[in-house]
Formats: structure tokens, C-alpha cells, sequence
């Protein structure tokens, strides 16, 4: 077998994985509907006018809307005062027509992002970042689980079946992607390592692993021969590097074509989980509705 052919073997399609998730989310939403006349909402906030942020805003609003949900979207200027921004989620946690509430980051800088999350009502938090969906992953109750981790988990599961047992490895601790990251996979059995920019020997620490996750930002900074083989690898990096022509181009923080010939599986960079995490922003807010109106949760859709 030559190395395309092993490359291509290993690799987790995240945008098939994604169009599956958003199938399933759009079934239910519509069984909901027809069911009990309930149309899963979600509010999306964007204050500043960020390129970044307006695409994802977007596609998160085109995405809401070719599930069934409805979209609602709030554009505020840059210059929006805290007060009003609270204002606004203050009227969105009380209409009954609203089960996500997602504010897109970053924030202007005169703005306390802190005080914001934590004016989201949790049960409407379909990003998970609020303090009581935080502790509730954290001792292993039910909560609302950040996307992005999310996604990863259930590539993993997908891929492996049961977790159990398996040595994760999750390199990088933000908020966002890495501490939500392991507390999901210690909820799914695995035995769990952190790692971070002061862990000594990172090479050696990522060969113990049957899982990895890196989400770290640095491209290609995960070797092939840090892989075990065989191993389960999940990139999350993001990474825009230069190209040949002037041009740029994405990579994740895995040496992807030295990582795909020792690893089982690997997601790439674009296209692995990058699409997944826009689709568990919808799955989120179908879990919120289902929970606020006290509907059995879809299966698989959850942590
Ligand atoms: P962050 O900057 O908040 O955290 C980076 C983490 O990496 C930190 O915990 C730091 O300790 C660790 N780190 C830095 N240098 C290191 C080193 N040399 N060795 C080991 N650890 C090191 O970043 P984040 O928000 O978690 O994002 C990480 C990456 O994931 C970025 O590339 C980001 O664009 C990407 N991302 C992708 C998605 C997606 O949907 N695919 C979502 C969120 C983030």
C-alpha cells in the first residue's frame, strides 16, 4: 500500500460526520414539530463587525435554518454598551421561543466577557461556557457540553465503541476545547492525561496515548513518531500557514501526513473537526428545547 492510500485510509470524515449529526438533528426537529407543534429556537448574538465572527454567524444562521429550527439573530454595533448587551440577554432567556442563546466571541474589549456568559441561563447555554454547565460536566451531572469538545467525543465513540479503559491523552487546557475536552472522556472511563505548554517530554507523553486531542494552536507541532500506532488521533488546531503562489492555506497542530501512517485514525485539518462543531451548536439547542419542555432527549446527540 502506498502512503496516499494509508493516509486516506485513517482519516475521520468530519464533514460526512457532520451532515449525519445535522440528518438526525433535523428529524427530530421535525417530530417535535408535528408531534407537539414545538420549533427549537436559537439566538444568536454578534456584537463588533469581526470578518471571522460574521462568517460563523452565518453559517451557524443557514445551518439553524435547513434544520427547522428558527434562527434569531441580534447584530450590535461595536459600540454597544455592556448594559444593553445584558439587556438583550436578559429578554432572550425570558422568551419561551428561545432554547439557545449563543454570544459569538471574542468580545469588544469594553466588554466583560465573564459577566456576560455568566448572564446566559444556563439551560439556554448551548455553548456550555456558563459556570453551572461548567460544574456540572465537572462532577459528572448532566449538563450542556461545549461544542467543539463535543464533537470530538462522539467522532471518538463513533470510531471505538466503548472508551473504556483507553489512555487519553488531550494536549492543550483552554476552557473551550481541552478541560472540557477531559472531563468527557474521564466520564467516558478512559484514564485521562492533561498536557500543556509547561509539560515536560510532550513526545512522550502523546506515545502513551490511545486517544489523542490536540488543541493547542502551533501547526504540525505533533510529530508522526509521537503517535502510537494504531492510535485514535483528534486534531482540533486551526492553524492558517502561507502557501506556495502567495496563497494561505489551513493545517491543524498534527503533522498530518507523518501522524496518518502510524496512526488507526486521524481527522484532518480542514474537514475533520472543524464542521463538527457547528452541528453540535444545533444538537445543543435540540437537547435544551427537548429538556425545557420535558421531552426525551434524541440519542447520540449527547454527552
Ligand atoms: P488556547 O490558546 O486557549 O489554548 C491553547 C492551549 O495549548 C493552552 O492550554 C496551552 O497551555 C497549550 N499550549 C500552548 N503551547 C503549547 C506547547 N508548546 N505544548 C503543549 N501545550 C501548549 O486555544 P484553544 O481555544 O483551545 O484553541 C486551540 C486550537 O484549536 C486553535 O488552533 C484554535 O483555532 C482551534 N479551535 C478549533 C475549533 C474547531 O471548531 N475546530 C474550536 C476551538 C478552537
Amino acid at each position: 500500500m502506498n502512503i496516499r492510500e494509508t493516509t486516506l485510509s485513517a482519516r475521520i470524515d468530519g464533514k460526512a460526520f457532520a451532515a449525519d449529526v445535522r440528518t438526525h438533528v433535523a428529524d427530530h426537529v421535525a417530530e417535535l414539530n408535528s408531534e407537539h407543534g414545538i420549533t427549537p429556537g436559537l439566538a444568536v448574538v454578534l456584537v463588533g463587525e469581526d470578518p471571522a465572527s460574521e462568517v460563523y454567524v452565518r453559517n451557524k444562521a443557514r445551518q439553524t435554518r435547513e434544520t427547522g429550527m428558527t434562527g434569531f439573530e441580534h447584530k450590535l454595533s461595536a459600540e454597544t454598551s455592556q448594559a444593553d448587551l445584558l439587556a438583550l440577554l436578559a429578554r432572550l432567556n425570558a422568551d419561551p421561543a428561545v432554547h439557545g442563546i449563543l454570544v459569538q466571541l471574542p468580545l469588544p474589549r469594553h466588554i466583560d466577557t465573564e459577566a456576560v456568559l455568566a448572564a446566559i441561563d444556563p439551560a439556554k447555554d448551548v455553548d456550555g461556557f456558563h459556570i453551572s454547565n461548567v460544574g456540572l460536566l465537572g462532577t459528572g451531572q448532566k449538563a450542556l457540553v461545549p461544542c467543539t469538545p463535543l464533537g470530538c467525543l462522539m467522532m471518538l465513540r463513533d470510531r471505538l465503541g466503548s472508551l473504556k479503559g483507553l489512555n487519553a491523552v488531550v494536549v492543550g487546557r483552554s476552557n473551550i476545547v481541552g478541560r472540557p475536552m477531559a472531563q468527557l472522556l474521564l466520564r467516558d472511563d478512559c484514564t485521562v492525561t492533561v498536557a500543556h505548554r509547561h509539560s515536560r517530554d510532550l513526545a512522550e507523553i502523546c506515545r502513551g496515548a490511545d486517544i489523542l486531542v490536540v488543541a493547542v494552536g502551533r501547526p504540525g507541532m505533533i510529530k508522526g513518531d509521537w503517535i502510537k500506532p494504531g492510535a485514535t488521533v483528534i486534531d482540533v488546531g486551526i492553524n492558517r500557514i502561507e502557501a506556495e503562489g502567495g496563497k494561505t492555506r489551513l493545517v491543524g497542530d498534527v503533522d498530518f501526513d507523518a501522524a496518518a501512517r502510524v496512526a488507526g485514525a486521524i481527522t484532518p485539518v480542514p474537514g475533520g473537526v472543524g464542521p463538527m462543531t457547528i452541528a453540535c451548536l444545533l444538537s445543543n439547542t435540540l437537547t435544551a428545547c427537548c429538556r425545557a419542555h420535558g421531552l426525551p432527549e434524541p440519542d447520540g446527540l449527547t454527552a
